[in-house]
Order: structure tokens, then sequence, then C-alpha cells
């Protein structure tokens, strides 16, 4: 996703909810912050105080949480089959929702948005009963199912769905010509608002059909491979689609217009296109970008993650959003992002933002997918970083390291990235800019570039297709390395400060004082200094440690270009 508005919510606030019997913590201590105390001249830009925190609600628990009615079953596979109404505006239909049990019970947690209507829950013929609280659907089976065995309900709905947040949830919308444009973008809110599921982050299915039916002379374009098409004799078409890999409730999506298609191919791999007619000699020129981004990511990381389903772009009315397979794209066909230098460094006009960062997510977000909300730098910071790779790779490491630092003016250090676990919080906007900053950092640490490539593309392969914490990726850098990452990982992304390498001077003697300044008692950082020419790398702690240096305080430089750091000099 790019441009989300960011919601806050309150780190500090420990909720415990119960679910029939069964008590679930939701809150974790850790993520207490003190208050940065370098003076405010060290510090980067834009320092006001960060916004009230709205109240935790119930909806947000019964969302965010892995509650004890979703942690019983696993996820195995999901045909949404529905009608799509442009005129009337509504949407009905029903999702056939497969499923193992993990443990014996008579019922699972599903979701719905409250201002959809649910028609009948059906396993085979059965009707079940259920019980709707706020987005949740929690539905109960006569007799007990068994872990270990796989069940599928039939979920019918119907209603108009919601137009809510900035990208829309479910938009009615219209072409600039005036013909029906109706699309979804849903990761703030949730799939639930137009479709049943089960709407949390941690549990994928392995495979997913999507059905839609809509008036004949429309296009749907959707996520996955295409089946084909059903005229169904009353003015109505089907278009069917299957996803062939896991997939995130949110980047299931809708793309219903008077879309034209053209195709292309990279090796194998087959790109399609879908654009307005009006676009189409625009789109031609500007999604032939399409292949160098996926030739540098590719390069980096290794092949293309959903090769049987295909890469699309699909253009939309919003910015962008990485729907799997299925790349929202709305940045006008011109370079930069809406028009603009974003990182201000004459990097970005070079490329499309929107084509780089969305399908970035492709390996980051929809491969390798964060298990909660609260750590979705995961998908976004590592994306951020990938728009970086994609500049060295296409255009020299020059250019990737004034892009990377042209994010720091964009930096707020007000909110730890990692946001409260459970609740379905979004974290602050740091996770991109400051996420980025800090893999640029973290390479700068393992300082052996060979090493470096080898280790994000192995973490890469090695948790794809999986849904992961922080913790995992902390795990398996350490692991890797044979370093204790851990104070730096937490320094950076469950504080608010950067860390300040404090440098005291004392020019008679020739040496110079240095340590961090930072929250993790532990930590310790690698850092050039120096001249710039001649980096000298000093291993810097929390402890104060001494060092000789010919160099004045004026004439000795920190490579801040390569960690993102404060310096105090003395
Ligand atoms: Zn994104």
């Amino acid at each position: 996703m790019f441009g989300s508005n960011f919601c806050k919510r309150s780190a500090q606030v420990a909720v415990f909810l119960v679910f029939g019997t069964a008590a679930v913590s939701g809150s974790a201590a850790w993520q207490a912050t003190s208050p940065a105390s370098s003076p405010a001249w060290q510090r980067p830009p834009a320092t006001a105080p960060a916004p009230a925190p709205a109240p935790i609600t119930l909806a947000d628990i019964l969302r965010g949480a892995y509650g004890p009615y979703r942690v019983n079953n696993d996820l195995l596979s999901y045909h949404l089959d529905i009608r799509v109404d442009p005129d009337k505006q509504t949407i009905s239909g029903k999702n056939s929702i497969r499923f193992k049990m993990l443990q014996d019970g008579t019922r699972i947690q599903l979701d719905l948005h409250s201002a959809l209507g649910v028609d009948k829950i059906l396993l085979g013929t059965t009707p079940l009963q259920y019980v709707r609280d706020s987005g949740a659907v929690f539905v109960d089976f006569p007799e007990t199912l068994h872990a270990g065995q796989e069940y599928t309900i039939d979920f019918y709905y119907s209603g108009h769905p919601l137009t809510t947040a900035r990208f829309g949830g479910f938009t009615f919308g219209k072409d600039p010509a005036g013909r029906p444009w109706i699309y979804t973008a849903c990761e703030d809110i949730g799939a639930s608002v137009w479709w049943p599921n089960k709407d949390q982050w941690r549990d994928e299915v392995e495979n997913m059909q999507i059905s839609v039916a809509i008036p004949s002379g429309l296009v749907d374009v959707s996520n996955g491979k295409f089946l084909g098409k059903t005229d169904l004799g009353d003015g109505y078409t089907r278009w069917d689609w299957l996803v062939q890999y896991p997939i995130n409730n949110y980047d299931v999506a809708l793309n219903i217009g008077n879309y034209v298609h053209f195709s292309d191919q990279l090796g194998d791999l087959p790109l399609d296109f879908y654009v307005l007619p009006e676009d189409l000699e625009k789109a031609k020129k500007q999604f032939a970008q399409a292949k160098g981004m996926i030739e540098a990511y590719e390069h980096y990381f290794g092949e293309y993650p959903f090769k049987k389903d295909g890469y699309k772009l699909v253009e939309v009315p919003y910015s962008g959003m990485e729907h799997q397979s299925a790349v929202a794209y709305g940045n006008h066909f011109t370079n930069g992002y809406l028009g603009r230098d974003w990182t201000g460094v004459a990097v970005s006009p070079k490329f499309d933002f929107i084509i780089i960062h969305e399908s970035g997510h492709e390996w980051f977000g929809n491969a390798v997918s964060a298990a909660d909300r609260s750590d979705m730098w995961i998908h976004e910071g590592w994306t951020t970083y990938l728009e970086v790779l994609y500049v060295e790779y296409t255009f020299g490491h020059d250019d990737a390291l004034k892009y990377v630092n042209g994010y720091k003016p964009k930096v707020q250090n007000r909110e730890p990235i990692i946001a409260e676990r459970g609740i379905a919080a979004t974290p602050p906007q740091d996770m991109y800019f400051k996420g980025a900053l800090f893999l640029n950092t973290l390479r700068n640490v393992i300082n052996d570039d060979a090493r470096w490539w080898a280790l994000i593309r192995d973490f890469y392969q090695h948790f794809k297709y999986q849904n992961i914490m922080t913790e995992d990726v902390v795990a398996y850098f350490n692991q890797r390395t044979q370093l204790y990452l851990t104070p730096l990982f937490d320094q950076y992304l469950r504080h608010t400060a950067i860390p300040t390498l404090e440098l005291k001077f004392n020019e008679a003697d020739g040496t110079v004082d240095y340590r961090w300044q930072a929250d993790e008692p532990d930590f310790a950082m690698p850092i050039r200094v120096g001249k710039k020419t001649d980096w000298q790398i000093i291993q810097a702690t929390t402890y104060w440690q001494t060092m000789k240096t010919p160099l004045k305080k004026n004439e000795f430089d920190v490579a801040t270009d390569l960690y993102f750091v404060n310096v105090s000099k003395q």
C-alpha cells in the first residue's frame, strides 16, 4: 500500500477479552518507550507530539485478536462467487470456505461488515446458527467438528458494501467517460468490508477461486489466472479467476470497468495489463517499466513468486495497491509519485514509483507476509527498501544512496514502528521510510555486500509464502550472521528515537571518546568514522571507549549516509 491514513492507537493499554470461556491477552509491555533525551537540534525534523491515540474498541479486538475461534481452525481454500449489480449498487452471493479443524470444537469465527446481510450459512444442506458481534460472525455447528477433519461451509450474503477509508473499501464509481468503474481497496478496514472471510493476517488459504458476475460488456480483473468467462444468459457474464498460491484477504480484489487488455511476456512469465481505452497508448509506454522492475527484484530475491498466476497491472482511480498478481495502478502513467519527485533528490523522476513500490510487495507483503498488522513493516519497510534496490540495480549505487537518504525528512520518530499486537492497529508512517533506512543501516553493519545479498535472498526464500512476525526476522538474522542483532532491531523498531553517536573530543591528547546513546542498554553497532576517503570502523557500544585521531572536531566525520543515526559532538 502507499498513502493511507495512518490511524493512531494506544500502545500502552492492556486489553483482555473473554471469548466464551477463554481469555486472550492482547498487549505487549515491551512497547513502552522512554522519551529521547538528546537535544532537539540533534533529532530529525517533524518531532511534533504524536496525536492522542483513539480508544481501542471491542470491534478492534474482535477483528485484531487471533481468538480461540480462529485458532481452532486452519484455512484451506475460498471460492468467492458473487454477482455485482452496478445499478442497484449491491453485491450478493457466497463464499465457500474450506478449513481444517486443529482442535475439536463447535464454533468458528468469521467476519463480515455489519453493513452487509448474512442470508444463510450452510454445512452441506444443514443451515447453521450464527451470532453477529460488530464485524465478527460466530458460526455454531450442531455437532462437534473434529481436529484433523476438513469441512466446507457456504456463507451466503448480500447488500450494499461500504465505501470508506481513503482508497474506498468497495466503491461503485464511474470512469471519466461516465461508465461504471467498481473497485476494492480494503487493507485498513479489512476484506470483510465486502466479503465474508476469516479477516486476519495469520492464516491464509492455500488457494482461491474468484467468480464475479457482472453486466455483459464490462470486464472484471481479479487475482490469479484467468480461467474464462461464461455468458449467464440474463445480461450478465461471469468472470472466473484462480489464485494458485496463499493470498492475504486484503489482496483479494475486484476491478470492474470498461477495460482494454494488452499483454507481454518476460521469459515464460505472462504479463497482462488492463487499462481504460483512452489510456492504452500511454500505458503501453509506461508499463514497459514492469519488466525492468521484475528483473531487478528477481536479481536480488529470486523468481517472481506468483508465476503460475502471472503478473498484472490494473488501472484504478486511486494511487495504487499491492493486490496479489493484479497490482492496482493509479499513478497517471507518469514517473515519480503522482507526478512529483517523491524523495526530492532527482532520482524518483527516473521511474514510476507505483509500479516499483506496489509490485515490490509481490515479494514482501504478498509472498513474505506479516502475521499481524502490528508488524506491517515487514511489508512496507522491506518494500520501501526494495525501491532502493531497484534504483541500485537500474541506476547504480550512488543514486540508491541518494534515494534512501532522501527519505530522512519524511521520518517522524514519534511512535515505534511496531504497533500494538492483536487489535488490527495500523503502525505509523515510519514503517516505510525509517524501515528502509534501518535496512540500509543493517547492510552497512554487515559491511560485506556479497554476504548481504546472500542474506536477504535467503531470508526471502526461507519465509516466502509464510506469515511471520518480527521475532522470526530477528531470529533468522541472528542465526545466519552469528551476531546478536536483537538490540539493533529493537532500537529501530520498538523505540521512537534513533541511536545517537556521542563524541567527546580531546584535541590536546589527539583522542575522541565515543559511545551510543540508545534506549536499548545492550545496543552496539559498528560505524564508519573519521575521514571520508579513509573510514575507520569503531565497535561502539553504550559504554565510553576512546580512540586516537589526528582529526580535529570539525574534520571528524561520521558516515551518516550509510547508517541512520544522530551524531553529537562535544
Ligand atoms: Zn506499500
